[in-house]
């Protein structure tokens, strides 16, 4: 502990030696007032609280003004101005105008609320800048006994390998590698897909999220290799179908790989039949992944759990913290099975990276070897903040909470004649729109956003514009939820009488 103050420190305090003071040849950016950015730092962290503990009486979102976008182009700054105009700056200039799903009544896209354990981990993670590629440390072993944590929520094996990435689509990614890898043979990655690699077929259904065909792409097999199988009426992938389209593959010579189940569908909320993927996936020795993006998590919740039941028998799993998680931005995993299959994929040789095993270089495997990125930063630590903080049963609940919200939001719109459902809501998604065009409803969530009220988006669903409610932040209760609705009717019933969105 330093609380005890010298004489000196304190007189230092009082009078910060002015820039012009400074010794020349210092050129390190340390504080040059270390008393003085304490304070600011606890100010700084003060600022952010109360923004949080106020959240609820501030709008979730403004639109920019043109000056306060201005500001974003001011030319880089020669000489520096100091942490404090820098934070009031932030505080002028970024803080009103983020996106706002930290706010309870953003409904907007699939966008996790954040939490405070996992902020102040940050600022931890930040201080201590460690570099995750690899090395003997302890943040690699935080990064460990989360994949360790997964690996046991998700009933893996304990050996599982697990990676931080930037999001589920980056973890889709390195599954599909992972697949490629295992089914072409090491000298894929040296020699390149070749001849094989046209004939390989990836599965799965239609309401897939997009970064699935695009993983397919940049792993140098085309999207085309992506069959998108039909869905059934409850938005899950019809197997029927799959188990055809496989069969139809092989007949013609191809060589079906992968099947990419979907846990958590990015418009409703649906759940492929993971039992049914699994047995299909053994029968026809393809690798399973199942893309929980958002989804997987809810086996945090008891009564959430069995609808993911199948996923234990995965090869990968894909999902993120950042959404039903509540970590803040970004925080995407990977679990894999096969620990050597994962590192056979993406471990490669350099002298400048060589194992050792004493010192600093001990601790193989690294995270290197399980992905793409070599400099990494220290994801796993808001993560291990928030469990340990507040439990996995408290993120549960929070979890079965978006989905009570989204239930009572589901039952309101039943209620209503002007309000029509589009799709079934099993978990935390709920489509619907007011009666009339798809224009008026575009329009009317547009001004919903404007208002500041509600943020929630749009989608399509059977060719017809959705209003999307995907209730994913924590802090939204269920009379945030219903009074969604309340607003959608007050606005369609002025657009419907003004006339011009027939
Ligand atoms: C959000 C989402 C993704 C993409 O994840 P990112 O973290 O945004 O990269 C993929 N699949 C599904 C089902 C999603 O909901």
């Amino acid at each position: 502990m330093v609380n005890e103050e010298s004489a000196t420190l304190r007189t230092m305090k009082l009078n910060p030696r002015p820039k012009a003071a400074l010794p020349p040849e210092r050129t390190d950016l340390d504080p040059q007032d270390w008393a003085s950015d304490r304070a600011q730092a606890h100010r700084m962290l003060d600022d952010m609280l109360d923004h949080l503990q106020g959240l609820r009486e501030g709008p979730v979102w403004r639109p920019m003004n043109e000056a306060a976008r201005a500001a974003f182009h001011s030319p880089l700054p020669r000489a520096g101005e100091g942490i404090a105009a820098a934070h009031a700056d932030f505080m002028d200039q970024v803080l009103p105008y983020a996106a706002g799903n930290t706010h309870p009544r953003f409904m907007g896209w699939v966008h996790g609320g954040g939490n405070v354990a996992g902020m102040l981990a940050e600022m931890l993670a930040a201080g201590l800048n460690a570099n995750l590629g690899g090395r003997d440390h302890a943040p690699v072993e935080v990064e460990r006994q989360v994949t360790r944590w997964m690996a046991e929520l998700f009933g893996f094996p304990e050996e599982s390998s697990g990676l931080f990435v930037t999001g589920t689509s980056m973890a889709n990614l390195i599954a599909v590698l992972a697949a490629r890898a295992a089914a072409l043979g090491p000298d894929s990655r040296i020699e390149g897909v070749g001849e094989a690699g046209t004939g390989l077929t990836a599965y799965a259904s239609e309401a897939a999220h997009g970064c699935v065909s695009k993983a397919l792409d940049i792993a140098g097999l085309g999207s085309a290799a992506l069959r998108k199988i039909a869905v059934l009426p409850d938005g899950g992938i019809d197997t029927g179908a799959l188990a055809e389209a496989v069969a139809a593959d092989r007949a013609v010579g191809l060589d079906p790989f992968l099947l990419v189940g979907t846990a958590g569908s990015v418009d409703t909320g649906a759940i492929d039949d993971l039992a049914a993927l699994a047995e299909i996936a053994r029968r026809e020795r393809l690798w399973l992944h199942i893309d929980g993006a958002y989804g997987a998590l809810a086996v945090l919740a008891p009564e959430l759990k069995p609808l993911l039941i199948g996923i234990e028998r995965a090869d990968s799993i894909a999902f993120d913290f950042h959404k039903w998680g509540q970590a803040p931005y970004d925080a995407g995993f990977i679990l894999m099975r096969d620990a050597e299959a994962h590192s056979a994929a993406f471990a490669t040789a350099a002298p400048y990276l060589q194992r050792r095993p004493r010192g600093l270089a001990a601790g193989e495997p690294w995270p290197c070897d399980f992905g793409p990125d070599l400099s990494r930063g220290f994801r796993a630590l808001k993560v291990w903040f928030a469990f340990k903080a507040y439990g996995a049963s408290a993120m549960g609940e929070a979890i079965a909470g978006t989905c009570r919200a989204a239930h009572a939001l589901a039952a309101r719109v039943d209620e209503e004649s002007e309000l029509e459902r589009l799709a079934p809501a099993p978990l935390n998604i709920v489509c619907f729109r007011y009666q009339g065009s798809d224009a008026l409803n575009a329009e009317l969530v547009v001004r919903l956003q404007e208002s500041g009220a509600y943020v929630p988006s749009t989608t399509t669903i059977g060719g017809r514009l959705a209003i999307r409610a995907a209730i994913v932040n924590h802090r939204t209760t269920r009379e945030d939820a219903t009074g969604l609705a309340d607003e959608v009717l007050r606005l369609g019933r002025v657009l419907a009488a003004s006339g011009a969105y027939a």
